[in-house]
């Protein structure tokens, strides 16, 4: 019997500390799990579930306005946002219950209050219990960053707070070009609410290939969202019920709300990582190797603390790789190589593999294959909106190097893409496969032509 009080102590209950709980328990080990919050973790609770549940109920006001070119008559639509909050917490609530039951049934003991480590084995708990375990799992996940050096970045909300605004603003103005901005401006606007994009760089969505950002930034445009790149916010102050907004140009504006989605960081700030030796990233994310162990060998970390591929199927399988090493005696590292991933901006994108930037910066000859093409649907709808679709292929082997799509359910198209890239598969099988008619997805099997810059 080991004189440890747990074989393994998981703080954090979100995707991959839950995961890594429930293997390991599977597994026989005896294992306590530790949520400060609420089981299931920003995936579950404050980021991909509700954000989806938000995108859906979003895209509503377009698929009214498009049904009527079907013959449908959509008169005297409303919307409600209580309604859609009320019925998001509840799912979550679903989703929370299952969490927990699912970690009890594999054997799991929870204990919901705030833990650290204290050192290599040992936890303290915030009831200031102190326990042992043979190993420590950190799965503490990331939280919002947001730039505090802003004269009144304390006006700002972030994500966490956009799934409990008790009434939307009839303007936003949101801060940043990555995955949260993107789609949340998407949602924003769909719901009705005037948004305004402020983000830094030159183009939105940094490290997408650049035909898809652009691609994207014209019909975020065409929806009515106000891209300001090149630009920043240099302070806000409170101006009735909502803010009002100066950029470093001297532009100035007023909003209901503003929203910062300027990245995340690691949650370790009192952690007690420090106390126990844990070596830390620049980032401040802590270091594990590929086996998602830190420098102490009885501390491991998984999932956006060790902030490797910040998503949560990752998370998941560097937690259930951690379990199936460390006590079902396997010997299994996580593959970060070809990840597919989606942005659910409307249009949503979805993505596999090298950018043509990247394809060029690794292999001689690049072939691009790419179409842009108007959605079936809006032939009847009349929506002015396309899609875009590209292939990168390494020209020597003709291996496909990457997909990039922006167009409807291009995130289902990835899941299914990420397939085929991970075979290996070639141009030429991408030409052989039968086409489904009429899809969009078939052109991803018919494109012939390569694409000649300036043609
Ligand atoms: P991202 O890292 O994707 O984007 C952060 C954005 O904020 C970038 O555009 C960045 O600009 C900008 N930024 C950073 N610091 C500042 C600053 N001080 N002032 C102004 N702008 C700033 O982070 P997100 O918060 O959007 O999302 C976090 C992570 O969560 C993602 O990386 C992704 O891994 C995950 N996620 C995944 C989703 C999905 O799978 N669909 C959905 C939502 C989140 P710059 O480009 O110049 O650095």
């Amino acid at each position: 019997m080991s004189s440890f009080d747990y074989d393994l102590f998981v703080i954090g209950a979100g995707s991959g500390g839950v995961r890594a709980g429930r293997i390991a328990a599977r597994y026989g080990a005896r294992v306590a799990v530790a949520e400060e919050y609420r089981v299931g973790g920003t995936c579950v609770i404050r980021g991909c579930v509700p954000k989806k549940l938000f995108v859906y109920a979003s895209k509503f006001a377009e698929e009214f306005e498009d049904a009527v070119g079907f013959g449908w008559t959509s008169e005297k639509v409303s919307f409600d946002w209580a309604t859609l909050i009320e019925n998001k917490d509840k799912e979550i609530d679903r989703l929370n219950k299952a969490y927990i039951r699912n970690l009890e049934a594999a054997g799991a003991e929870l204990i919901l209050e705030r833990a650290v480590v204290e050192g290599p084995n040992t936890v303290l708990l915030a009831s200031g219990r102190k326990v042992t375990a043979r190993y420590v799992l950190v799965a503490t996940g990331a939280a919002p960053f947001v730039p505090r050096h802003l004269p009144g970045h304390d006006l700002a909300i972030t994500s966490n707070e956009a799934f409990h605004l008790d009434r939307l603003p009839s303007r936003i103005c949101i801060v940043g070009g990555g995955y949260i901005a993107i789609e949340f401006a998407g949602i924003f606007s769909g719901l009705g609410v005037e948004t305004v994009l402020i983000y830094r760089g030159e183009q939105i969505l940094r490290g997408f290939d650049d035909d898809i950002r652009e691609h994207l930034a014209g019909e975020m445009k065409k929806k009515g969202i106000e891209l300001r790149t090149r630009s920043d916010i240099a302070s806000i102050e409170r101006s009735g019920t909502g803010v009002r907004v100066t950029l470093n140009d001297g532009a100035a504006f007023g909003a209901g709300q503003i929203m910062f989605a300027t990245g995340r960081i690691p949650n370790v700030t009192g952690l007690g990582l420090d106390k126990a030796g844990v070596e830390m990233t620049p980032h401040m994310a802590v270091k594990v190797n590929a086996y998602s162990q830190s420098n102490v060998p009885s501390i491991y970390a998984v999932g956006d603390v060790t902030n490797r591929v910040n998503l949560t199927p990752v998370a998941i399988r560097e937690g259930h790789a951690f379990a199936d090493t460390v006590f079902g005696g396997k010997d299994v590292k996580v593959d970060h190589s070809l990840i597919p991933t989606a942005v659910f901006s409307q249009p949503e994108i979805g993505t596999i593999g090298l950018t043509e930037t990247e394809a060029r910066q690794g292999f001689k000859a690049v072939d691009i294959y790419k179409t842009s093409f108007r959605p079936m649907k809006h032939t009847l709808s009349g929506r002015d909106e396309r899609t875009l679709m590209k292939l990168v292929v390494d020209g020597d082997s003709d291996r496909v190097l990457g997909c990039h799509i922006c167009g409807p359910d291009a995130g289902e198209m990835a899941q299914l893409l990420g397939i085929a890239v991970r075979l290996g598969a070639k141009k030429s099988d991408f030409d052989a496969t039968m086409a489904v008619h009429p899809t969009a997805s078939e052109e991803l099997v018919t494109l012939r032509e390569k694409w000649v810059a300036g043609k």
